[in-house]
C-alpha cells in the first residue's frame, strides 16, 4: 500500500507536521531516525516555547507533541531512513538499508547536525572530555573545570548550565563580543564561575585518554598573539549546526551550505511532492517554534498537493 504522506525526522518540524497530516486523514508515517525528539531531547529547559509559561524541558516538550501526533492515529516507527528515490512517484524510501515504503508526499525535516572543528584530537576524544551536548554530558564534570566553544545562544546557555555544575566555565569565543541574544549575555557575562576568553581561537587538545587541556591563542594572527594551554577536564562545542541532508544528495536541489531550499512561503521544495520543514530548511531561525510551524505547513502543503493531483 502505498503511503499518502512519509514523515521524515522527529523534531517540532516532523511531529507537528504528523498533528497536520493525521487531522487531515492523510494517515501519515513517521519515521523518527537516530535521535527521536531530536535535539530539543538534548536540551534542558526550553523558556521559550508558547504556551509553557514557566517553562518546559525538552524531553518532554517532544514527547508532547509525540503524544499529540499519536492521539490523532500518526503511525511513528522506529527506523532511520537510508536511501531515497525522488525520480517518480510514488516515491521509494529505503528504511535501515531493508524495507522499502512508497509514498505519495515526502516532508522532510531531518534537521540539522552540531559542528565539530576538526582539531587533530578531537574526534577521537568524544566521549573521553569531548562533547557538543552539555545537558547530555555535563552530568559528568562536577566540581571540575570544563570549556565551551562559540559565541551564540547555544553556547551561553550550555556554559550556564555547566556552570551549575562545574567548578569552573571557560568560554572560548573567537570574536570580541558575545553574539548570543542580550539576555543569555547577561547571564553569561553576570555568572562568577564562567570566565570569558574573547578573541580566543583554539589550537588543539591536550590529553591522552581524557581531555586534560586545551592550548588557545589568542588575537591570532596579530602582533598581540599569545599562544597558552589552559588546563580542563571536558570540551564542549557549541558552534553551530549543519544541516542532515546527505541522504537527499543528487535527489533534491541543496544550496551551497546543504540546506533545502523551499519555494517562496511554502514548503515545496524542487521535486513536486517533495517538501522540507524545520532546521534542514532554515539556516536562519532555527527555533523550536519557527520549526513546528512549518511542519504546520508542509502538512497543508502535502495536503493540497494530494488534492490538486487528485490523489
Ligand atoms: P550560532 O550560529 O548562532 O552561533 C555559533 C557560534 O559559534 C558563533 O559565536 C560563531 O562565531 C561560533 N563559531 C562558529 N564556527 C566557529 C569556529 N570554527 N570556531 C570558533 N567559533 C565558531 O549557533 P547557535 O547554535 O548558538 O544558535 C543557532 C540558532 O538557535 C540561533 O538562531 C540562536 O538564537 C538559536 N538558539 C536559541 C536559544 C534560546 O533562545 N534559548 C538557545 C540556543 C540556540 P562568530 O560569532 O564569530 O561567527
Amino acid at each position: 500500500m502505498t503511503t499518502k504522506c512519509l514523515i521524515i525526522g522527529s523534531g517540532p518540524a516532523g511531529y507537528t507536521a504528523a498533528i497536520y497530516a493525521s487531522r487531515a486523514n492523510l494517515a501519515p508515517v513517521l519515521y523518527e531516525g537516530h535521535q527521536p525528539g531530536g535535539q530539543l531531547t538534548t536540551t534542558t529547559e526550553v523558556e521559550n516555547f508558547p504556551g509553557y509559561h514557566e517553562g518546559v524541558n525538552g524531553p518532554q516538550l517532544m514527547d508532547d507533541l509525540r503524544r499529540q501526533a499519536t492521539r490523532f492515529g500518526a503511525d511513528i516507527r522506529p527506523g532511520f531512513v537510508t536511501a531515497v528515490d525522488f525520480s517518480s512517484r510514488p516515491f521509494k524510501i529505503t528504511v535501515d538499508g531493508r524495507d522499502v515504503i512508497e509514498a505519495q508526499t515526502v516532508i522532510i525535516a531531518t534537521g540539522a547536525t552540531a559542528r565539530y572543528l576538526n582539531l587533530p584530537d578531537e574526534q577521537r576524544l568524544i566521549g573521553a572530555g569531548v562533547s557538543a551536548c552539555a545537558t547530555c554530558d555535563g552530568f559528568f564534570y562536577r566540581g571540575r573545570t570544563v570549556a565551551v566553544v562559540g559565541g551564540g545562544d547555544t553556547a551561553c546557555e550550555e556554559a550556564s548550565y555547566l556552570a551549575g555544575i562545574a567548578e569552573k566555565v571557560y568560554l572560548i569565543v573567537r570574536k570580541p563580543y558575545l553574539r548570543a541574544s542580550k539576555v543569555m549575555q547577561k547571564r553569561v557575562m553576570e555568572n562568577p564561575k564562567i570566565e570569558v576568553l574573547f578573541n580566543t581561537v583554539t589550537k588543539a587538545l591536550i590529553g591522552k585518554d581524557f581531555v586534560e587541556g586545551a592550548r588557545v591563542v589568542e588575537h591570532s594572527g596579530t602582533p598581540e598573539e599569545r599562544e597558552h594551554d589552559i588546563a580542563i577536564d571536558g570540551f564542549f562545542l557549541a558552534i553551530g549546526h549543519d544541516p542532515n541532508t546527505k541522504l537527499f544528495a543528487g535527489q533534491i536541489a541543496l544550496d551551497e551550505q546543504g540546506y533545502i531550499p523551499v519555494y517562496g512561503t511554502s514548503t515545496a521544495t524542487n521535486v513536486p511532492g517533495v517538501f522540507a520543514a524545520g532546521d534542514v530548511a532554515d539556516p536562519t531561525y532555527q527555533q523550536a517554534i519557527v520549526a513546528a510551524a512549518s511542519g504546520c505547513r508542509a502538512a497543508m502543503d502535502a495536503e493540497r498537493f494530494l488534492v490538486e493531483t487528485g490523489e
